[in-house]
């Protein structure tokens, strides 16, 4: 009985310290550094990102850093997450498609925000461990694939907004393609070794395009090039 009752104290601690540590990491890694779009504000706030590490990482999973998820593959700092969601300027009906699954954090966020998510992951230990861990946390408007995300998703085109996670030299025609007039595209692109953020707006007959931060990525990768 007493060991039970240890047991649910503890439980309780543990979880107020990780709301706790959120509500830190908002206030300190998000809106003191600018972010000021409230969906995204309180996606950040909501969503448990201890939940989408390795357990061993969790007690880490609030810092201001990106965290290896298994795979030599990470999850992003919580202030790039915010900023790439930011950037997308993104509507409650809007359909979003993620290139680079990783742990399901980033989608997690977009799924607070926006009707449907869909994202791929090239990895399929990831993938099934992201679709898992989005399940159990009851994001039911977020739909996972497997596959080399360099083709899209077409059954489901067009979307409002599409991001990459995972670095390439160049975008992807066909995501290009499968992004709606007027949607914005979010990438991370690698030129001679220097990675940018660079925001892409489809406007009738051409790609707008503007350089934001400086960022480092894990590389987009490629299945059967
Ligand atoms: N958004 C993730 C970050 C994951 S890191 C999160 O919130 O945790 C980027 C991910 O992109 C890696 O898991 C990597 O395996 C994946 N990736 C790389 N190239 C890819 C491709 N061509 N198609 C789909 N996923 C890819």
């Amino acid at each position: 009985m007493f060991g039970i009752i240890l047991i649910n104290i503890l439980l309780c601690l543990t979880f107020q310290n990780y709301t706790d540590m959120r509500a830190n990491m908002v206030e300190n890694q998000i809106i003191k550094r600018g972010i000021s779009n409230p969906a995204t504000i309180t996606a950040m706030q909501k969503v448990p990102r201890h939940l989408f590490v390795p357990d061993e990482l969790q007690p880490f999973a609030y810092d201001d850093r990106p965290l290896p998820i298994g795979n030599n593959q990470t999850i992003s700092q919580p202030y790039i997450v915010a900023y790439m969601t930011e950037q997308l300027e993104l509507q409650p009906g809007d359909k979003v498609l993620e290139i680079g699954t990783g742990s399901g954090y980033q989608a997690a966020i977009l799924a607070e925000i926006v009707e449907e998510v869909y994202t791929i992951e090239i990895i399929k230990q990831l993938g099934l461990r992201a679709a898992s861990t989005l399940k159990n946390q009851g994001y039911s408007n977020v739909f996972c694939r497997i596959g080399d995300g360099y083709h899209g998703w077409k059954e489901n085109e067009p979307y409002d907004a599409i991001i990459l996670t995972a670095a390439p030299s160049n975008v992807p025609k066909a995501l290009f393609e499968q992004l709606d007039e007027e949607g914005q595209l979010i990438a991370p692109i690698e030129k001679n070794g220097q990675q940018y953020l660079i925001l892409y707006t489809k406007e009738k007959n051409k790609i707008k395009h503007k350089r934001l931060l400086a960022v480092r990525f894990v590389p987009f990768t490629r299945n059967n090039p």
